[in-house]
């Protein structure tokens, strides 16, 4: 008994070794993955319901890492926060995005909107806007080609520099969406003071809506709140037919979820735009 208690100590202790390393080793590795190109934005589609129509996208980061493969955000996105390397990551991720649009409207698909992720830290910098205006105006394209999504905590944590910010954004014309909505603390009517356009309800609230009467309770309450107070409504992580009926019969603006598609290139989500069929 003692030594099985022992053996799996040891396995224990094993894991949290390796994962330690990997830790140790993206973050020494990180500095240089947008130098050599490593980093990549992918896209999901944004649905309107009432048209059933692709209208924009979210852009979603991953790393192409040489050896270790596809990494995800979550295991690269807080290193980057805490060695302050996300500045530069933002920074390629709305260069790039820019890029894209600016792609897209040559090429006739219209003005698409993409979303950028910005992360709490970023928001302690009061600098923030005016580097994100000027290299918006660099890339030439229209602003309102372009939305930010912030999660609560970034505006709770850095309130002073953040309300600075997210006003001379709006002010400049971007869309602000307010992301993983219902997770956080504050309330909507803490948020009314901030000029925001959208509201994106955290996938949590929408897995088990169809069946949980509390969650299509409060799914049915922020979208009634949110519309009341002038913004409109996202749903993220609709993976059945189901949800999105009744996302629809919510008068849901948008969606976004598996069920249409999962993130990905560039490419592809071109493809999707050539050939887009009404749902
Ligand atoms: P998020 O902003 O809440 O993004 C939504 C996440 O849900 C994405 O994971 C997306 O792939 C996933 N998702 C979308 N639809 C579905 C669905 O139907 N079912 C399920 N199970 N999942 C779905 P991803 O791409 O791994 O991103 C994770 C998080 O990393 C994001 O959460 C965001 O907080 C952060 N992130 C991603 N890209 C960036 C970026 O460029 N900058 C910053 N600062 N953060 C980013
Ligand atoms: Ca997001
Ligand atoms: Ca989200
Ligand atoms: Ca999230």
């Amino acid at each position: 008994k003692l030594s099985q208690g022992r053996t799996s100590f040891r396995f224990y202790d094993d894991e949290i070794n390796k994962r330690y390393r990997r830790r140790i080793r993206l973050e020494a590795e990180l500095h240089r993955a947008v130098e050599r190109n490593e980093l990549v934005l992918c896209y999901q589609p944004k649905i309107d319901l009432k048209k059933g129509k692709i209208i924009g996208m979210e852009a979603l980061i991953r790393w192409q890492h040489p050896q270790l493969g596809m990494i995800p955000p979550d295991d690269f996105i807080p290193l980057a926060e805490q060695t302050g390397f996300i500045e530069e990551i933002s920074r390629w991720v709305v260069y790039t995005a820019c890029q894209q649009i600016s792609y897209w409207q040559s090429a006739g698909y219209g003005t698409l909107n993409v979303a950028v992720n910005l992360s709490p830290i970023e928001f302690q910098n009061p600098l923030l806007g005016s580097k994100i205006i000027e290299m918006v105006q660099d890339a030439g394209i229209a602003r309102c080609a372009l939305e930010f999504e912030i999660t609560e905590t970034a505006v709770v944590k850095s309130i002073d520099s953040a309300t600075v910010i997210l006003h001379q954004l709006s002010e400049a014309g971007f869309g602000l969406s307010v992301d993983d909505f219902g997770t956080g603390y504050s309330s909507l009517s803490y948020l009314k003071g901030f000029p925001l356009s959208k509201v994106k309800i955290d996938r949590s609230f929408i897995t088990g809506f169809v069946e949980s009467s509390s969650d299509a309770a409060i799914v049915s309450a922020i979208i009634a709140m949110s519309h009341s107070l002038g913004l409109k409504v996202v749903a993220e992580g609709v993976e059945t037919l189901e949800q999105l009926r009744f996302l629809q019969d919510l008068q849901c603006d948008e969606m976004q979820g598996y069920l249409i598609s999962k993130p990905v290139s560039a490419g592809e989500v071109t493809a999707l735009l050539s050939r887009e069929t009404d749902i």
